[in-house]
């Protein structure tokens, strides 16, 4: 299995210290960038631990601009614990938040949860499940093995909860998913939060796949998945 490298974005010296020296001791690699710019510059990770009170830019923009350049997972690092925060970071593409002050337990559990349904990113102890073929859906081919989704033989960029949320809706083509349902099977359950989290990755997903009509809404029930007339 290869090394998880992993992006340790955090301006507290000593926070950052102990969190490279644990997650070096558990086996990881630990890149440590100090400010938000560092961040955006750094390369070559697996997974992204983001601190979103930097000295030098606001955590929340640090993620989405990290959004845009990798699919690697985002678990932000946060000293706020409001729903709201929690809820805009999903928005903005994080796939997980644990709160400060947290146990370096709690930190590995999490590393590992996120890691074990990234393909890219096999944590130690963290089984593979057994190859599946990729499901073809029309046009659509979504390969839960490597996690890549290819339409008409090219490549469709996702996140990592973009993909979860694909993948789930195709796990029954046709069928109608309650929001409720997608929250419970795409989202832990700790980042339960209103359903218009749904809609807005519902909306970009529906965006890279190249039509709206890939993903139906059904008017006060949810969404199904269904190839294009
Ligand atoms: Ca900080």
């Amino acid at each position: 299995m290869n090394v998880v490298r992993i992006l340790l974005v955090e301006d507290d010296r000593s926070i950052a210290n102990s969190v490279v020296e644990g997650l070096t001791a558990e086996g990881f690699s630990v890149d440590h960038a100090g400010t938000g710019a560092a961040a955006l510059a750094a390369t070559g990770y697996d997974m992204v631990l983001l601190d979103l009170g930097l000295p030098d830019m606001d955590g929340r923009d640090v993620c989405r601009q990290l959004r845009t350049r990798t699919s690697a997972p985002i678990i932000m690092l946060t000293a706020r614990a409001e729903e709201f925060d929690r809820v805009l970071g999903l928005e903005l593409g994080a796939d997980d938040y644990i709160t400060k002050p947290f146990s370096f337990r709690e930190l590995v559990a999490r590393i590992r949860a996120v890691g074990r349904r990234t393909v890219d990113a096999p944590t130690e102890g963290a089984a593979l499940d057994e190859p599946v073929a990729a499901q073809r859906i029309g046009p659509l081919s979504v390969d839960p093995r490597t996690r890549r989704v290819y339409i008409d033989g090219d490549e469709v960029l996702l996140t990592a909860k973009e993909f979860d949320l694909l993948a789930f809706l195709a796990t029954d083509v046709g069928a109608v998913r309650t929001r409720t349902e997608i929250l419970e099977n795409v989202w832990d359950a700790h980042w339960y939060g209103p359903t218009k989290t749904v809609d807005a990755h519902v909306a970009s997903l529906r965006k890279k796949l190249g039509s709206h009509e890939w993903i139906q809404a059904v008017r006060g029930v949810g969404f199904r998945l269904e190839p294009p007339a």
